[in-house]
């Protein structure tokens, strides 16, 4: 009798928290769908002030574009890119950040919420996917598992009733381009990961389309087969010069193939650039982070006169250079890339001789040719990139200098770099 009591209280009482959740995310879904409908008022003003939508060099205009999703969840904000013809623009970002919606919105499989889109200077918002002149490679290949690889490659040009020469030339030309010419009487189920990622591309391509659409992550190939295809894609936008966007959560893919890079976080955009723009000037903390393998070394520092003080009391004079017209305050975080920190051997200590300090090896990654060392310094983990000509394990001590040329100084709050 007592237990029968006890599970009813604990049944009861499960369901009054599960409705105060209920309730509770309602509340908070009202409250976003509240906010959307805020921040959508402001971004229609925003397109109305927009005076040039379409720049006559660019051939995709995005501008203003906002996502919110029917439950007011607001996936992309306020986003403005030109896309010149032949570019090779790469979307890059951590998972959500809205990367795939993006590319959803150009190639118009859903509708955008506020902005305008223009594609080869025609107002493309409402027009139907099919009518934009654009092909797309998505996550899933979506190949037809009964039909071979040639007709899965031919099936676009099929619907369009092109010619059966046509048709013919069109798919051997793409199976040339892509090296899979020996696998076209094959079915996709008798085909690797890499292969049906081609077939989906010859699919594509044969279409002759001016702009082209990946969302295709190589995360799923080997890593042998990465590098091959990362090398491919390069190549094959050199010959389809299509103007190609790309969508990756891998920033090395972004970093080897883009003609330019967005990084997106949580909706929004961070910084638009050149590779080597974004490697070297990264606009804040997270982009800094984001790129380059492995990943900048941060510390919280006190900034006074030119000088930062890290948390063991360890300080450095920056460069001059690096803060000429720069207002920093006192609080500040440093950021130094892996391949900027070297072994204090008398070649690099007589380079940076005030950077010198003592550390201890907390692991050391061999890779062949260089080792990825994790010291202690400042309390913290710190990576750096070492040649592995001399052997370093786990409690070796190293003495270590840092080239700062290249590092970088953060606002502490707002984490924008002031360089
Ligand atoms: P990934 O790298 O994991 O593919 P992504 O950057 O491409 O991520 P998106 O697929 O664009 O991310 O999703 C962006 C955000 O929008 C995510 O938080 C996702 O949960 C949300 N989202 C996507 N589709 C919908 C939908 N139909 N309704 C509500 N929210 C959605």
């Amino acid at each position: 009798m007592e237990e029968e009591k006890k599970t009813i209280r604990e049944e009861t009482k499960k369901r009054k928290n599960f409705f105060i959740r209920f309730k509770e995310n309602r509340r908070e879904e009202k409250k976003r769908k509240e906010e959307a409908k805020k921040k959508i008022a402001l971004a229609l003003e925003k397109d109305k002030e927009d005076k040039n939508p379409d720049p006559k060099d660019a051939y995709v205009s995005l501008h203003n574009i906002n996502k919110v999703y029917d439950n007011g969840f607001h996936a992309v904000h306020d986003f403005t890119i030109d896309i010149k013809q032949n570019e090779f623009i790469v979307f890059v970002g951590p998972s959500g950040c809205g990367k795939s919606t993006t590319l959803r919105r150009i190639a118009g499989l859903e509708d955008i919420t506020s902005g305008t889109l223009y594609i080869d200077h025609e107002f493309r918002n409402d027009v139907a996917s099919k009518d934009r002149n654009i092909a797309r490679v998505f996550q899933s290949y979506a190949l037809y598992p009964h039909r071979s690889v040639y007709d899965n490659i031919a099936f676009p040009l099929h619907i369009r009733r092109l010619p059966k020469d046509e048709i013919d030339r069109r798919v051997m030309e793409a199976a040339k381009i892509l090296q899979i010419t020996p696998l076209l009487d094959r079915k996709p189920k008798a085909l690797s990961g890499g292969q049906r990622q081609r077939v989906a591309l010859g699919r594509a391509i044969v279409k002759h389309a001016k702009v082209l659409l990946r969302d295709e992550p190589l995360s799923n190939l080997d890593a042998k087969l990465r590098v091959q295809r990362r090398s491919e894609i390069v190549k094959l936008h050199d010959k389809l010069k299509a103007t190609t966007v790309y969508v990756t959560h891998d920033q090395t893919e972004a970093m080897t193939r883009a003609s330019r890079i967005v990084i997106r976080k949580d909706g929004y955009v961070q910084q638009i650039g050149t590779p080597i723009d974004i490697f070297n000037h990264p606009c804040n903390k997270f982009v800094a982070g984001f790129i380059g393998s492995p990943a900048r070394n941060f510390f919280p520092v006190r900034y006074k006169d030119g000088r930062i003080t890290f948390i063991n009391g360890f300080s450095l004079t920056l460069p001059k250079e690096l803060l000429a017209g720069k207002m920093i305050p006192e609080k500040a975080i440093f950021g130094i890339r892996p391949e900027d920190i070297f072994i204090a051997d008398e070649y690099h200590a007589s380079l940076y001789p005030e950077t010198k300090v003592m550390a201890n090896v907390i692991l050391a990654e061999l890779l062949g040719n260089e080792y990825y060392v994790h010291t202690d310094f400042a309390y913290q983990e710190t990576i750096a990139k070492f040649p592995s000509d001399k052997h370093l394990s786990h409690g070796d001590k190293v003495s270590f200098c840092r080239n700062l040329a290249h590092c970088h100084l953060f606002d502490e709050k707002t984490e924008k770099a002031y360089f």
